[in-house]
């Protein structure tokens, strides 16, 4: 929802002001480059201007600007605004006219914040509110609508930010991600399975700054080609929260070394699976420069993810295992997916549960399982990653075809 004669979106982040001076000069600029691709990459026309601790975006299309910086990490909330002279009667004409196109009843609040010298305006923010509340009640009435003041949880909300050299007009604060731009952090490597929980993971550590390098472990005959599939267009979803980042999936031709774990490996068998793809992940990790593995496990989800097993998987490699997830239910998860826009396509069905054997185990020690798992392990993982190509862009998979190790 935006007021009458909206050109700027106003773009607020969070955490970036808790840093240094020095720290927060390059996390603003970061954001500024991610928000002026993520514009570009949609098709929308803004110039991106820094201002202090946020930025404005100059728009003839304040609503796709604001859809926009509302996907672009870092951002907290976004406002599709007007301007006018930051004088009292020039807001309350303002806010006259948003009332006119915008309010039709229910309850209505005005919310006004001054910035600023203290000497920047001769009146208080609840002067704005005061005198903001009257014209829109006068332009309510005069429209023949019966208007009510609700303060604290009103149906519609006028905002004014008051500044020094402009008053800012919105009646929306669309939520964005939160967060630190992405690129302000190192490098990971991010298991990708096509399952839900996957693709959540991975969006959460970019959440946090962190590009991601996708990788999908490809199961030769144990893996159906819809898996890959899963991969490949989840990927493509996460792609579009990173437009100016390769986040194509790589895939790792594992098939061979799998098959050979599924007829060495009875007891223990999905744990060495898990170790294998870690140790994969951290020979890819090695070349790339990256500095972790994120997966989609939760304590409990299945049994190579008890706590006892989580600690047997993670012990295969040096680089830390991130696990986003690792406390948040499947229910809260699936409702992260959706919200994200990976949840449809983790839905196809995929049959990837031939490989589980009919007792895995829940509470494996380490000392047993390395005795089990075959001698060669972590050289064909570093076999297997440096065979690592990424997946064509939009690549189609052809499912007569089935999955290629
Ligand atoms: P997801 O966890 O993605 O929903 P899932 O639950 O079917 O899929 P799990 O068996 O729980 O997958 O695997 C746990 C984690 O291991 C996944 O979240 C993912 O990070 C990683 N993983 C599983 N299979 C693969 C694979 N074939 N290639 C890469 N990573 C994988
Ligand atoms: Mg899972």
């Amino acid at each position: 929802m935006q007021p009458p004669g909206a050109d700027v979106v106003v773009v607020r982040h969070g955490e970036i002001g808790t840093k240094s001076n020095h720290v927060g000069t390059k996390m603003e600029r970061q954001l500024r480059e991610n928000l002026a691709s993520m514009l570009a990459d949609r098709g929308v026309d803004g110039e991106v201007e820094q201002r202090r601790l946020r930025l404005l975006v100059h728009t003839d299309d304040p609503e796709g600007a604001t859809a926009a910086a509302a996907d672009t990490f870092g951002v907290v909330s976004a406002s599709p605004a007007s301007r006018v002279e930051p004088t009292l009667d020039a807001i309350a004409e303002g806010l006259r006219e948003a009332a006119r196109e915008h309010y039709d009843g229910g309850t209505f609040a005005v919310s006004a914040r001054r910035a600023g010298e203290e000497s920047a305006h001769p009146f208080a923010s609840t002067d704005i509110e005061r005198e903001g509340g009257s014209a829109v009640w006068e332009a309510a009435e005069a429209a023949g609508i019966e208007p009510e003041v609700d303060l604290d949880d009103p149906d519609t909300e006028f905002f004014v930010d008051c500044r020094a050299e402009e008053a800012f007009l919105f009646l929306e604060k669309r939520s964005g991600p939160g967060g630190l731009p992405l690129g302000t952090q190192d490098p990971m490597i991010a298991l990708m399975s096509g399952g839900i929980d996957s693709p959540v993971a991975a969006w959460e550590v970019m959440k946090r700054g962190v590009p991601v390098i996708p990788l999908y472990v490809a199961l030769g005959d144990y893996g159906g080609v819809d898996n890959r599939a899963r991969a490949v267009s989840t990927t493509e979803t996460l792609a579009g929260y990173a437009p100016d980042r390769d986040v194509r999936l790589r895939i790792a031709p594992g098939g061979d070394a799998v098959a050979d774990i599924a007829d060495a490996v009875e007891v223990g068998r999905m744990l060495v699976l898990r170790r294998f793809m870690f140790m994969v992940a951290e020979a890819v990790a090695e070349a790339r420069g990256a500095v972790g593995i994120v997966t989609g496990e939760s304590i409990g989800q299945k049994s190579s993810q008890t706590s006892a097993n989580l600690a047997v998987t993670s012990a295969a490699v040096d680089l830390p295992v991130h696990r986003p997830l690792v406390t948040v239910d499947k229910t809260d998860i699936t409702h992260r997916a959706d919200d994200i826009g990976t949840f449809h396509e983790s839905t196809i069905p995929a049959g990837c549960d031939r490989l589980a054997p009919e007792y895995p185990e829940t509470r494996a020690r380490l000392a047993d399982i390395e005795e089990r798992e075959p001698d060669d392990l972590r050289e064909r993982a570093r076999a297997v990653a440096a065979a690592v190509e990424p997946v064509a862009e939009s690549a189609a998979v052809d499912p007569e075809e089935g999955e290629t190790a």
